[in-house]
């Protein structure tokens, strides 16, 4: 079957849409609508089904409403003589409801020559004369209008200044035009079994439902095509760095017995499996590019212990990077105590060296004489060579946004086997969207012996009885973190508030060893500082959040978090995961008052749930995907239409069917599937554009 060619397609300049023109087009830029492609992808925000309006007497305080009545009053007043109150009234008969707008006066000159109906949308509140609505959003019922348009389900766009809805809507239906053109991108087979409408259908339904199965159907074509087209470029990229040449290992004696004669503990059956799969990987002729997901405390270092081991066996190197300097200290004294006897020389390599010894350092991982280097982003700093390197671990890899994982090996060090740690866990909708390209091991269980910590939430007129709690908790041995607000994103301002909760303490507890930690602080006196709240010296710790990641101090049991209200759903998740590490029962207090819906919503979750994973849904769901994690810049959650939250079994249907297509048709040669060739190609192309910044 021959396809009619047409001048007409996606990448069409918007300008050339007949009934458009250069003049609408540049209106249409400031929507970031550039092509006729993104004019038909422009999903409406919401609709409004116009042929069900609800009856004014019907409509209750709190409830969002579209409505449609007679401007029945007009009236404006001049407050303090700055504020321009705006009070209108419309009434369909079965009664009439408020309208109020401040400081537009376009608005009072637009409807003060108008008799017409008006149709509006907003949320309804209870006001000094009856119901209103503040700021709704409105439209006029024009002569020009076609009435058409007043009887069915219309869409609702955004918009920016200086473009209406109505015209909005008209250049659409400009767009539209051209569908008839526009080439089927999906193959009959796919949309057969996935049970999906056709592209024409998708695109003219998605913006003016004949009702609201349509719409539905049409959302769920366009939903299913773009993670489709996701999943595709993922496992692109994943069967591609899969084919590369690594650096096979053999692994010959039994490491986890080796690192259970080392410590105090057997390893979990969940950390075993996930060592077993990890290992696997390291003896493929491939680089291995893991992603270990495990809840805080879950013992994921032992893991990377276990990798570490395998590498030196095959006398190869390893590099562990961590986020914060605290942590990578941290890892470097416990894995040089647990490695070293075992022959694996270890380095640390951070930014508060000194010239020398970072010299040394250096030197001794280009001679290879360190087999592990532990540090922070200055280990992928210039300057640092390596002998034979043959692993690199990513902890904590949320701390890092959305880095190019590409970006480590292109240090130069041929191709290393790559394994990113997470104790943050995400929802899995996201971790097929961000890290589809890796493969996946999760470590579900926790050590055993592990009492849940018992999270409390109080207000700040409480904090008194909670400071004389914490009194008695230290006389019974307890060692405490306090931490301290997060007052700002500068490390400077949050040292200050550490220092005057640091003060308070010695005040509130003048017979307790008070410790402090913050990020302002000397390197050897953070160092000095952690090691004494190690060894149980230092009572109660006030911290910034510095400590939010992996520290590990299993004596320590209570957490408090002054001004909770202000950290984020993961955020205090972390911070809680530093106690509860111990046998002995740990206790999580937030002190902090719900000034805002989301702050009340996220410190119930916490005394709700000590499960990440349920945590972070919910995070999800409070937040939504681009605040999360630092992955608001990151191409892949650049979503036109479908959202992570409420799509996520379409995003496993849409996997598995990139997975069948790739199975059949790894290079996409076939001629039914050149659509999603291209449409990968140009999704892989945007993705390492935005991945580089
Ligand atoms: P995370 O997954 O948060 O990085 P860590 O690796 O820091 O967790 O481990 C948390 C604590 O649990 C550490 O003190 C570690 O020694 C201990 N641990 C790890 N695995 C086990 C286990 N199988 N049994 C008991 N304790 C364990
Ligand atoms: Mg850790």
């Amino acid at each position: 079957m021959s396809q009619i060619l047409s001048r007409y397609n996606l990448e069409t300049d918007i300008q050339y849409v007949r009934g458009i023109g250069p003049d609408a087009a540049r209106k249409l830029h400031k929507l970031g609508i550039y092509t006729l492609g993104d004019l038909l992808f422009y999903i409406p925000r919401r609709y409004e089904d116009r042929s069900n309006f609800l009856p004014i007497n019907k409509v209750s305080p709190g409830q969002i409403v579209s409505l449609k009545g007679k401007l029945i009053s007009l009236d404006s007043r001049q407050v303090h003589g700055k504020t321009l109150i705006i009070r209108a009234a419309i009434s369909d008969g079965s009664g009439a409801i408020g309208l109020i707008w401040f400081n537009q006066k376009w608005i009072r000159s637009k409807l003060s020559t108008y008799r017409g109906e008006l149709i509006v949308y907003g949320q309804v509140k209870e006001g000094q004369w009856g119901y209103e609505i503040t700021d709704p959003e409105w439209e006029t019922i024009e002569q020009s209008d076609d009435p058409q348009d007043f009887a069915r389900i219309m869409p609702v766009y955004a918009l920016t200044s200086g473009i209406g809805q109505k015209t909005v809507r008209n250049f659409v239906r400009k767009g539209l035009a051209y569908v008839e053109q526009l080439p089927e991108t999906l193959p009959d087979s796919i949309r057969k079994t996935w049970n999906l409408k056709d592209f024409q259908y998708a695109i003219k339904q998605i913006h003016f439902p004949d009702s609201e199965e349509d719409r539905l159907a049409a959302r769920r074509r366009l939903v299913f095509e773009e993670f489709l087209t996701l999943q595709l470029a993922l496992l692109d990229k994943k069967s591609k760095e899969g084919l590369e040449e690594g650096l096979p290992f053999e692994i010959h004696h039994n490491i986890v017995e080796t690192l259970e004669k080392k410590t105090t503990f057997q390893l979990t059956k969940a950390q075993k499996r996930v060592i077993s799969e990890i290992f696997a990987d390291l003896k493929k002729p491939h680089p291995m590019n893991r992603l270990l997901q495990g809840d805080v405390g879950s013992g994921k270092t032992i893991v990377a212990a276990a990798a570490i081991l395998a590498a030196a066996g095959s006398n190869f190197q390893s590099a562990l990077m961590a986020p914060t300097e605290i942590l990578a200290e941290q890892h470097f004294a416990n894995l040089k105590d647990l490695l070293e006897p075992l022959g694996i020389r270890t380095e640390l390599l951070v930014g508060k060296l000194t010239k020398k010894e970072k010299e040394k350092a250096n030197s001794e991982i280009a001679t290879g004489k360190a087999v592990l280097a532990i540090g922070t982003h200055a280990l992928f700093q210039e300057g640092v060579n390596f002998h034979k390197l043959g692993l690199v671990i990513v902890d904590e890899q949320h701390r890092f946004g959305v880095m190019q994982r590409g970006a480590l090996r292109a240090k130069g060090f041929g191709n290393p086997h790559v394994l990113v740690m997470t104790a943050t866990p995400i929802p899995r909708s996201l971790t097929l969207t961000l890290y589809g390209d890796l493969d996946l091991s999760v470590i579900d269980e926790m050590p055993p012996g592990r009492k849940p910590i018992k999270t409390h939430w109080k207000t700040p007129y409480e904090r008194k009885s909670v400071y004389e709690g914490v009194s008695k908790l230290i006389d019974s041995g307890a060692q405490i973190y306090v931490v301290c607000p997060l007052v700002s994103e500068s490390e400077k301002v949050l040292a200050k508030a550490a220092e005057d909760l640091f003060k308070q303490m010695k005040d509130l507890f003048p017979n307790k060893n008070i410790g402090l930690i913050h990020g302002q602080m000397k390197p050897k006196d953070k160092e000095n500082a952690m090691n004494a709240f190690r060894k149980g010296e230092t009572n109660l710790m006030v911290a910034t959040p510095v400590i939010e990641v992996g520290v590990d101090v299993p004596n320590a049991s209570v957490m408090i978090i002054e001004d909770a209200n202000r950290f984020g759903l993961s955020q205090l998740h972390q911070l809680r995961g530093r106690v509860g590490r111990g046998d002995q029962q740990s206790y999580c207090v937030l002190i902090g008052e719900a000034n805002t819906p989301d702050s009340g919503a996220r410190l119930r979750v916490m005394v709700e749930t000590n499960d990440g994973f349920k945590i972070a849904e919910e995070d999800l769901k409070i937040r939504g995907p681009g605040e999360l994690y630092g992955t608001r810049q990151s191409g892949q959650l650049e979503l036109r239409i479908a959202d992570l939250i409420q799509d996520g079994k379409m995003l496993e249907e849409a996997r598995r069917a990139a997975h069948q297509i790739l199975q059949a048709d790894p290079q996409l040669q076939n001629p039914e599937h050149r659509y999603l060739l291209t449409n990968m190609q140009q999704h892989t192309q945007r993705l390492t554009k935005t991945d580089v910044s």
